[in-house]
């Protein structure tokens, strides 16, 4: 886990995730999710940690189940907003989840950013500040060098199988004892 103090004086998105300042549209113990005040598309959300992390490249391995708790509630978010609107439930191809790298950070709390669809992405979003790459990193690209960094597997639920259960490997020949073989 990073060791980081949970409140910022002066930090925007610590003021909205513990003030309350701007409409929280859900929020859990660890996040919350309100909506950019510059959508990018017709659904754009983001999702604050509620300890404030300066940046993702300060995440750890302890960080991960933050990270995807973040996606969690911020597609739970999107889910609900499209059931309002008669809109159709997510569609995977659709969907960007991610967060800016340094030194592309206005605001240095961290926050998950959620578009919807990204086809409404203008060409300035779509191949400058949003493009997945050095300056943004789409959600699974982030855990992926956390997991990396860590020297974790890549998904744990991928991770080999030891290839220890050779059934034959504990059944060893008896040795012949030395004067058996004597003639
Ligand atoms: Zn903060
Ligand atoms: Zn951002």
């Amino acid at each position: 886990m990073s060791i980081i103090s949970t409140t910022v004086t002066g930090c925007k998105f610590c003021e909205i995730v513990h003030h309350k300042k701007d409409p929280v549209l859900k929020e859990n113990e660890q996040c919350a999710v309100v909506k950019d005040i510059k959508p990018k598309a017709k659904h754009h959300y983001l999702v604050i940690s509620k300890k404030h992390i300066s940046k993702p490249t300060d995440l750890t391995a302890g960080d991960i189940s933050l990270v995807e708790e973040m996606e969690r509630l911020g597609r739970d978010v999107l889910r609900t907003e499209l059931k309002k609107n008669g809109e159709a439930d997510i569609v995977e191809d659709m969907l960007m989840t991610g967060f800016h790298m340094p030194p592309l950070i206005t605001i240095k709390h961290l926050h998950m950013h959620v578009i919807y669809p990204k086809s409404d992405m203008g060409m300035l979003s779509k191949y400058v500040t949003f493009k997945p790459g050095k300056v943004f990193k789409e959600t699974t690209e982030l855990t992926a060098s956390i997991r990396d960094k860590a020297g974790l597997p890549p998904n744990p639920f991928e991770a080999k199988l030891e290839a220890s259960d050779n059934p034959c490997k504990n059944d060893e020949h008896e040795e012949l004892p030395a004067h058996a073989i004597t003639n």
